[in-house]
């Protein structure tokens, strides 16, 4: 679509789905409100009209950055099945005064003391997606100031995939084989085992669906 005009009906039909997939904070500015679609890697230079390359952002900081290259923090980003490591990984590879946006972490934290690290409640999957989107969009625009954003995202789909290499975000997977997630994965729950399956291409343990707030 390079080319072509960013207008009339087909831009107002992936404004919305823009603010669909990402919210409404601006990723500029990292202030809520946001009333554009902005492109990652500007049309100018060939980025295209997908959902991977288009963020939310006020119209006047769309305008202000024209198409400049965006100078948010260094993100890295974690993936990998349940019980991979990635915890871990972060651990021993994050510096006091980094960011790290952990959805398990963050459902824990909503929860009274004592709540299961890997298993939460639909209501709090739903607050804790929330939660965690907004920190994505506080942490990782230009002003966030953070040193390094590290974002564990066990699986993400091919469309957040792009998104995150469109935005310039290293993705890092570790992934110790089948046999040791396995072994590892004997205390999580039937989700987890589902997604160890889906990860490897099994056939699923259980029949439960894929909660979507998992693939954020
Ligand atoms: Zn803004």
């Amino acid at each position: 679509m390079t080319g072509s005009k960013w207008g009339g009906r087909r831009a107002s039909r992936l404004r919305a789905a823009t603010f669909d997939a990402w919210g409404t904070v601006c990723h500029i500015c990292g202030l809520p409100g946001a009333d554009s679609a902005d492109h990652v890697i500007p049309r100018s230079l060939g980025g295209p009209d997908t959902l991977d390359n288009l963020r939310p952002a006020h119209l006047a900081c769309n305008q202000r950055r024209g198409n400049s290259p965006l100078k948010g923090p260094p993100v890295t980003v974690v993936c990998g099945p349940p019980a991979a490591g990635k915890t871990t990984y972060v651990r021993e590879h994050a510096r006091p005064g980094d960011v790290v946006i952990d959805f398990d972490a963050i459902a824990v934290a909503l929860q009274p003391p004592g709540a299961h690290s890997h298993d939460h409640p639909a209501a709090i999957l739903r607050v804790a997606a929330a939660a965690r989107q907004a920190a994505v969009a506080a942490a990782t625009n230009v002003r966030g100031q953070a040193r390094h954003v590290w974002l564990i995202d066990s699986m993400p789909t091919p469309k957040r995939r792009g998104g995150y290499k469109a935005s310039g975000w290293r993705v890092v997977t570790i992934d110790p084989g089948h046999d040791v997630v396995m072994s590892r994965a004997v205390q999580r729950p039937a989700h987890a085992l589902d997604a160890i399956a889906r990860w490897y291409g099994d056939d699923p343990v259980t029949s439960t669906t894929p909660d979507p707030s998992r693939d954020w």
